[in-house]
């Protein structure tokens, strides 16, 4: 589908009255929509922002102008968290570049102009935001406060926060939606055994890192590049090294370029769209050479993946999702993992690339496991990266949502393979189910094959 800022102003004009004559307001995207679900509210919903966006387009009479648009309207596309499940839902093929059209003439508003929400965390975190090693920083700061709050007022401290002064919430969200993940291999089996009920002489005397070990055929997979992301070599870096594991114990053959950088996508997401320029430019020079001697180019999260790919056309065929190349891969041999498990789907993964088939095969090779559905597996938990730092009352609500959602499966555990979903859905789950963890789908893997090695050692 075409892209409306691809074209000059008045053609632009006519390409996107084309493209919005495509919507036939029949409402089917709306049970799709986090924030219509959230808000009920129609201007809330794509069908509302589609004609908000005519309206614009016909009242300015020319190219959308956005001195003259009320701010209601600019702010219901502010509101938009851009997860593209509209587009996923729409019959009449309606391209969710039309939105992102509306979301970048809103943000081309001087913020004087707007009656928009202040971020929950000052600019300057949030510009620091992608480099890993102030996540890094962030998260540490983050688990020391947590670990004080439940010393101080308990395991429900997140409920009495909540409850507290105006301020309070926000604080709380920062330090509760950072994505974490068992640190130590130790601690990972530990957890996991628990949910299993089951005994195993590793859990005393594990060592931090255990290696999954070489497959026996180490040439039998494909050359990888592996991207590291900032959320994910920043907070999450030894499921990072967890998932490194895996795939060389799967054969690939792994590079890892030294001078690459984030993706881009959070510094598009807080409205710097030259700092994003920069590290595209960046990270081309640095994966071309791979790309030219046919190594495909892996990213763990799905929000990488999917920003990677929009880098143009040899990217797009070059990149592959971890996911997806798991799913292609010859894994070793999975243990059992008798437990019942609902997968969430991030929008960057099931909108953004159409992966759905893949994490549930991954799951549904893991012998003993059963794959739990929830009823809402299309719409967004409500992290939308830096959205749900700007609307935290409205992030907090979609998060329990999802929770809520996922826990009525009577899930033991739930998986997911994107950094913000994992710290937005554990976020919802320590308030709707504290009992159901939630881990990157790539931990889970790795356990799997690490209980076929010790079920065969016994
Ligand atoms: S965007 Fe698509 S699904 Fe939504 S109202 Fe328009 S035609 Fe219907
Ligand atoms: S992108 Fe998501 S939040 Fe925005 S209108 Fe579509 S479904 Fe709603």
């Amino acid at each position: 589908m075409a892209d409306p800022r691809a074209h000059s102003p008045i053609t632009e004009l006519n390409h996107l009255d084309e493209l919005l004559r495509q919507c036939v307001q029949c409402g089917l995207c709306l049970p799709h929509c986090a924030t219509w679900l959230a808000t009920g509210n129609e201007v809330q919903s794509p069908r509302g922002r589609l004609l908000l966006l005519g309206e614009m387009i016909r009242s300015s009479g020319t190219e959308t102008d956005t001195n003259a648009t009320p701010n209601a309207f600019l702010q219901a596309f502010d509101e938009c968290i851009g997860c593209r499940a509209c587009e996923t839902a729409c019959p009449s093929g309606v391209p969710f570049s039309l939105l992102e059209y509306g979301q970048l003439r809103a943000a081309e508003i001087p913020p004087h102009r707007l009656d928009l929400p202040v971020p929950a965390v000052p600019g300057a975190v949030l510009r620091r935001m992608d480099q890993p090693g102030f996540l890094e920083f962030l998260s540490q700061v983050a688990g020391l406060v947590r670990g004080v709050l439940t010393l101080v007022a308990g395991k429900t401290w997140r409920r009495r926060l909540d409850r507290g002064p105006a301020g309070t919430g926000r604080l709380v969200r920062l330090l509760g939606s950072l994505p974490t993940s068992p640190r130590s291999d130790a601690e990972l089996v530990r957890m996991l055994d628990g949910l299993c009920g089951r005994e195993t002489q590793r859990r005393n005397g594990l060592p931090h890192d255990v290696a999954l070990g070489a497959s026996d055929n180490p040439s039998a997979g494909p050359r990888v590049a592996f991207f590291r992301g900032c959320a994910n070599s920043g907070l999450l870096s030894d499921t990072s090294r967890r998932f490194r594991d895996l795939l060389s114990a799967s054969g690939c053959r792994l590079e890892e370029p030294a001078a690459q950088d984030c993706c881009g996508a959070l510094a598009t997401h807080t409205g710097r769209p030259g700092r994003s320029a920069d590290l595209r430019r960046r990270n081309r020079d640095v994966f071309a050479g791979a790309l030219n001697e046919g190594t495909v180019i892996v990213a763990e999260a799905a929000g990488c993946s999917h920003e990677l790919k929009e880098y143009g056309d040899e990217f797009r065929t070059g990149v592959v999702d971890a996911v997806v190349l798991l799913a292609g891969l010859d894994l070793p041999p999975l243990g059992s993992v008798p437990l019942r498990v609902a997968y969430h789907d991030p929008c960057h993964a099931r909108h953004g690339q159409g992966i759905v088939d893949e994490p549930r095969m991954l799951l549904t090779a893991i012998p003993g496991l059963e794959i739990v559905e929830p009823i809402e597996p299309e719409v967004c938990c409500g992290s939308g990266g830096a959205w749900g730092l700007r609307y935290p009352e409205l992030s907090d609500e979609l998060g329990r949502r999802k929770a809520a959602d996922l826990a009525a499966t009577g899930a033991d555990l739930v998986v997911t393979s994107n950094p913000g979903c994992l710290g937005q859905i554990a976020d919802g789950l320590r308030v709707i189910a504290p009992d159901v963890p939630i881990l990157p789908l790539t931990d889970l893997l790795w356990y799997a094959v690490l209980i076929r090695i010790d079920s065969t050692r016994s």
